[in-house]
């Protein structure tokens, strides 16, 4: 006798599959080069890889400490002071988490209260809505400026009231690779001064922004450190996004608020990772040899679009190159962006991933997203493929 299973009351009515997955899925049935998804199809260093061996030969392979190894904050506290001059305590301020995505749903669960309002500025990372929406929280949605996505403070400053909780910014921003000035901190700064809304800070691509612009990591000012989590990800800046290990470094009351959330989510992260990281990271010239790295995969990318109907749109920081569609010479390029991505998956052999997928709305401005975080031989056949649109 077969029984039915009684009918589950969905707390995540409109939670679809994420594109990434989707176009993945449909890149990998294709057969066709995944632009898509973001990450590296190259591998990381075997120098890393060894490490994990080595730690887990060494006998790693129990709990580490709940926040966290201590050897590898330590690290990650030295680099944060090194790089963007605020010294965090690592034994109380940093603490080690599966990946950005987990770190930014404890962080999201442990301050939101049902009925608070959190700000995000669309377009955004497709995790931040279902999070502050699975804590209770109601959602704010700012827009960037369409075009330049650079952040509208009058709008910003317009979202917020009584209610407003926090607001959650990610520069270098994906989908569209604009990276927030030192003016524009200060003026979030100014902006968030007479408040008590806490900064949550995504800034998982501050290695890869390209000359002559910097990374302005929240760490850099005080009235934005005092009240805020950042949140890292060794994934993107050590080509091991399967890995998920992040980190988040937030003052210690903060910290502990997160801590308790972290605990009972995932208790502790792998590991041997974590071991094979803290040393890994000794040795600075990885991370500070990234940006020139991937600027020579960004400038050989967009030059080979050059010579396409695509339009270019600016690439400052991370691994994404959008590209407005509405100039192609084909009839497709008046398709939805979402229809276009399948088209161009399916026809063109290319995934690519559409920036409507990043807005509550569905809002399309006919402009697709690429990730250029590939083998120059994944370029060059992406390219190929392209250059007749
Ligand atoms: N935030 C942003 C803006 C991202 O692009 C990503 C990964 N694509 C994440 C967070 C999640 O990072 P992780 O893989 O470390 O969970």
């Amino acid at each position: 006798m077969t029984s039915s299973s009684p009918a589950l009351v969905s707390k995540a009515p409109h939670m679809g599959t994420t594109i990434f997955s989707v176009m993945s899925a449909l890149a990998a049935e294709k057969k066709a080069v995944n632009l898509g998804q973001g990450f590296p199809d190259f591998a990381c260093d075997s120098q890393l890889t060894d490490l994990v061996g080595q730690a887990m030969r060494e006998g790693h392979n129990q709990y580490p400490p709940m926040p966290g190894v201590a050897s590898l904050r330590e690290a990650v506290a030295a680099k944060i002071e090194a790089l963007y001059g605020r010294r965090y305590n690592a034994n109380t301020e940093i603490t080690v988490t599966a990946g950005a995505t987990q770190a930014i749903l404890a962080i999201v669960l442990a301050i939101v209260h049902p009925g608070d309002e959190v700000i995000v500025l669309e377009p955004c990372y497709d995790s931040y809505v279902p999070n502050i929406e699975l804590a209770g929280g109601r959602v704010v949605r700012v827009p960037l400026t369409p075009g330049s996505f650079r952040p509208d403070f009058e709008q910003i400053q317009a979202a917020i009231g009584p209610r407003t909780r926090a607001i959650l910014i990610n520069s270098p921003h994906n989908p569209s690779g604009m990276v927030w000035t030192r003016e524009e901190m200060h003026q979030l700064q100014d902006i968030l001064a007479p408040t008590d809304i806490v900064l949550i800070s995504d800034e998982v691509y501050e290695h890869m922004v390209y000359a002559p612009l910097q990374h302005w990591s929240a760490a850099h000012f005080d009235g934005l450190a005092a009240r805020a989590f950042i949140v890292s990800s060794f994934g993107k800046t050590y080509h091991v996004t399967g890995w998920k290990v992040g980190t988040v470094a937030a003052p210690a009351a903060y910290t502990a608020e997160l801590r308790k959330v972290h605990q009972f989510m995932v208790f502790t992260v792998n590991t041997p990772m974590q071991h094979a990281l803290a040393r890994y990271m000794q040795d600075p010239a990885p991370y500070l040899q990234l940006p020139a790295f991937y600027q020579r995969k960004r400038d050989l990318f967009r030059a080979g679009l050059a010579a396409t109907h695509f339009k270019l749109l600016p690439s400052e920081g991370t691994y994404f190159q959008c590209v407005d569609i509405s100039g192609l010479l084909v009839p497709e390029k008046n398709l939805s962006e979402a229809d276009f991505c399948q088209w161009l998956t399916t026809d063109i052999g290319v995934a690519a991933i559409p920036l409507s997928a990043f807005y509550g709305n569905g809002f399309d401005q006919k402009v697709i997203r690429f990730c250029f975080a590939k083998t120059d031989e994944t370029l060059h056949a992406a390219l190929h493929k392209l250059q007749g649109l």
